[in-house]
């Protein structure tokens, strides 16, 4: 069946790839492809081709069904190879989504011709991967190498203005797009002369490749152990060291190596998972939305201010509510100062600055959220202060109104009670800093009417985040398993290992920070609060609590920091002090190796997340994988805890809990239900979310 429809006419060929529904460069667009270019080469009335695509993209990239699956030849490269020495001037007329292997295409052809509504992209990155076909060698040699290094790292695809302005796309099309392209070609044929990219060297002095390096020094730093990063780096060096054929070979083989890399394989995973969160059971396309115009946040401190930044950023109204004169202006003050930091950074624009800041108003009293859409409550967490507050926004509330509380780990449907409309009332747990952290989970009462859910969905991709929901029990996801997690720490504490010891193998795991670090960084005096109005005890962190020692702020907690160091030194007075405890709590105390570390403090959170599942407060493991990943800094190239629990083993995960609980007589250390039965059937998470 043709997928391309090729029409001769005045001298110029018009390849268009018609294969629905995103025109993706299946084995027959290929094959195809490289037989009508090879064709055209004999044919007298060509002295021009023009690849174009049919509907509204151009080519959306590989065709995924062909993934994991023996590769079809032509291969892409073999086609790209055809278009780009052609006898005859190829154009591509980009008339829509240009990505991945698409604008690899693009990029192979003479000159690119797009429409203003096109859009182009290298999303491999997002994938684990590289671009495969070219696009790391060909781009750079289009445009200023660093500015493609940033492409390619961001993923993200950009608009056919902004692609003229960066160099990449010769010509945005004033009207007719075809005209323009065929314009171009005949001009092109017409002049004998053509530029085959991969002869391209202009871009590439010795100044551009300072740039480059600097860019892909800072990448590195931030993503150490992202393969497809150091891939991606070595790749786009490789245009200023190497021919270009040989530069394609160095591509082709880094992008070889991450398809079968197991850190770029999670990366993959992490990518699909993401999407699939986005789907939420009894929501659908035709759930209706309510429309968010205008928010109000009550509580000016740390994330009432930071969530008032996104609903500004993403261009909402928002109004900061404040008991008194002097939080509120403070509050409102910190904003500002972010702001003006980011001005002075040079990572937002005077201007947008002004137009953001202009969009965030603050009052005293709850009367102003009476016309807000959407209320969000970040006061203090106290379930006493939240119900009265939620009584009052009942009060004041337009009807319809969505009433959303910042909760971190108090029950939603108590909250909800407060009111005589509990549909309304859903839990929007961000995360600190609010503006910058991408997690949102959306917890979900059951009370809660659909379209509150679906909105609040919409509503948290608005504002850049990733959204994940999820049910109601104390601490949601997140917190629930990191509670794991912290008691964990401190039973590894009582029973001999060291602070950094513990720090050390959390960060050699891949976490930026260890729990300890983390604890004195946020200040211990938080949990300490909170477990003395629960009734619980931790006798480590108590105890320094006791001592003042409260963390960073004030310059010792489970580390000391002179004069205000921000990494924290060993202290041998709390190492001592804890032997002292564990002595006085009846612990006997030895050493631990890295590895057994990290299945004391990890291995309890996969079991609390096989719990989660089993109460369906997840909807699959993917989901608790998103929310770490993205909100607790989990390594993404390790997937997240339930990916990472299939990769160890779900039997030697819980043949070790046995033998925590057995040793310490703790029942929540047994193995949970679902874990045991899938360590006994054999099978993993996923298998299990398939229905196996
Ligand atoms: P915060 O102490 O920094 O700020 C709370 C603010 O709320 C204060 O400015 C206070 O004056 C104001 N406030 C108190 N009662 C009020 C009322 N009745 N009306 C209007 N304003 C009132 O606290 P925070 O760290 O921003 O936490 C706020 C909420 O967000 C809590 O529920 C907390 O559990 C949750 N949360 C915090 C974090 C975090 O890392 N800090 C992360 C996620 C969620």
């Amino acid at each position: 069946m043709p997928k391309i429809h090729s029409d001769v006419a005045g001298g110029v060929a018009v390849l268009r790839i018609s294969n629905p529904p995103v025109n993706a460069l299946g084995q027959a667009v290929r094959e195809q492809l490289l037989d009508l270019i090879t064709r055209a080469q004999d044919d007298a009335a060509v002295e021009a081709i023009i690849i174009t695509g049919e509907g509204k993209v151009f080519i959306a990239g590989a065709d995924i069904s062909e993934f994991g699956k023996p590769p079809l030849p032509p291969a892409l490269p073999e086609v790209l190879d055809a278009i780009e020495n052609s006898a005859k001037p190829v154009v591509a007329a980009i008339n829509g989504l240009a990505l991945g292997g698409g604008l690899e295409v693009a990029l192979a052809g003479h000159a690119r011709v797009a429409s203003a509504s096109a859009r182009l992209g290298l999303p491999e990155i997002k994938l684990g991967l590289i671009p495969g076909a070219g696009g790391t060698q060909r781009l750079p040699r289009l445009i200023a190498p660093a500015a493609a290094f940033a492409l390619m790292l961001d993923g993200e695809p950009v608009e056919a203005a902004r692609a003229l302005e960066l160099g990449f796309v010769d010509v945005v099309a004033p009207g007719d797009l075809l005209e323009t392209a065929r314009d171009k070609a005949l001009a092109l044929a017409r002049a004998g002369a053509w530029r085959r990219t991969g002869d391209a060297s202009a871009t590439l002095t010795e100044q551009a490749r300072e740039a480059f390096e600097e860019r892909a020094r800072e990448a590195l730093r931030r993503q150490p152990d992202a393969p497809n990063v150091a891939a991606l780096v070595e790749a786009v060096r490789g245009v200023f060291e190497l021919p270009f054929a040989e530069g394609l070979a160095l591509e082709r083989s880094r992008f070889r190596t991450l398809v079968d890399d197991p850190r770029a394989q999670a990366l993959r995973y992490s990518f699909f998972a993401e999407r699939k969160a986005g789907q939420v059971p009894g929501i659908g396309r035709e759930t209706p939305r309510r429309e968010i115009a205008r928010a109000a946040v009550i509580g000016a401190g740390t994330m009432g201010g930071g969530i008032a930044m996104c609903f500004a950023n993403a261009g909402i109204p928002v109004t900061v509510v404040e008991v008194a004169e002097d939080a509120l202006r403070r509050g409102i003050g910190r904003v500002a100062g972010l702001y003006e930091s980011s001005v002075g950074r040079g990572s937002l624009s005077r201007e947008e600055a002004d137009r953001r800041t202009a969009l965030i108003d603050g009052a005293v009293g709850y009367d102003a959220v009476a016309d807000a859409d959407i209320v969000v409550e970040a006061a203090f967490e106290d379930m006493g202060v939240k119900q009265e507050i939620f009584a009052s926004l009942d009060r004041i509330a337009k009807p319809g109104a969505i009433l959303a509380t910042n909760t971190s780990y108090l029950d939603v449907n108590a909250i909800a009670a407060a009111t005589q409309r509990p549909q309304d009332v859903i839990g929007l747990h961000f995360f600190s800093p609010a503006n910058v952290m991408r997690l949102l989970e959306i917890v979900r009462p059951e009370t809660t009417a659909a379209d509150v859910v679906a909105t609040c969905g919409d509503l948290g991709r608005k504002l850049g985040k990733v959204a994940v929901t999820v049910g109601v029990c104390f601490g949601f996801v997140g917190n629930r398993m990191l509670a794991r997690r912290t008691a964990a720490t401190e039973r590894l504490l009582l029973a001999g290992a060291l602070p950094h010891e513990i720090d050390d193998a959390i960060t050699g795991f891949g976490f930026r920070m260890g729990p300890l670090a983390m604890g004195d960084l946020a200040g211990l005096d938080i949990g300490w609060r909170t477990r003395k109005a629960q009734g619980t005890r931790a006798p480590v962190a108590d105890t320094l609590c006791e001592l003042g020692r409260f963390g960073q702020k004030s310059g010792r907690g489970f580390y000391r920091y002179p004069e205000n160091a921000r990494k924290g030194e060993r202290d041998p007075e709390v190492e001592a002090l804890i032997a002292e405890i564990a002595q006085r709590e009846g612990v006997e105390r030895r050493s631990f190796s890295t590895e057994e570390i990290v299945a004391r403090l990890l291995y309890p959170m996969v079991n609390e997340g096989a719990r989660i599942l089993a109460e369906k407060i997840a909807a699959r493991p993917g989901d608790i994988d998103v929310i770490w990943v993205n909100g607790y800094n989990w390594p993404a190239w390790r997937g997240g805890p339930m990916y990472w629990a299939d990769a160890v083993g779900l039997g030697a995960i819980a043949g070790q809990l046995t033998a925590f609980a057995d040793r310490e007589g703790d029942e929540t250390l047994r193995p949970a239900p679902l874990l045991a039965e899938l360590a006994e059937a054999g099978l993993t998470f996923r298998q299990w979310a398939e229905g196996a």
